[in-house]
């Protein structure tokens, strides 16, 4: 199986990680990174495609009604945002007496 290369690039990206969109609706909004789906490869960031949910009505919530939520989109679609850069960057891993960090690949500031 061949594996793209950015797609391995990007699935470098964790819980938490700051990130940039680069493409869609959303693009150039910045947010955290909430939840990550590698298998089928997608994302959900803090700010970024919400859309209103109807939901039903529970007990925290009695009334039920719209709320709105932030919504998975592609993780090909977005990248780390490097505080030292300023902009969104590839991933790269620096391996230091057996164990690996992760690295912004423009400017080597450490990510983790
Ligand atoms: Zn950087």
């Amino acid at each position: 199986m061949k594996i793209d290369g950015e797609m391995k690039t990007n699935s470098k990206l964790k819980v938490n990680d700051n990130v940039i969109v680069i493409t869609g609706s959303d693009r150039g909004r910045k947010g955290k990174i909430l939840k990550i789906d590698r298998k089928k490869g997608r994302v959900i960031v803090e700010g970024v495609n919400k859309k209103n949910k109807n939901m039903r009505a529970t007990q925290e919530n009695p009334k039920g009604g719209k709320i709105s939520i932030e919504f998975p989109i592609a993780i090909s679609n977005v990248l780390l945002f490097c505080d030292k850069c300023k902009k969104g960057t590839r991933i790269g891993v620096q391996q230091k007496d057996k164990t690996k960090s992760r690295v912004c690949r423009a400017c080597g500031k450490s990510i983790d």
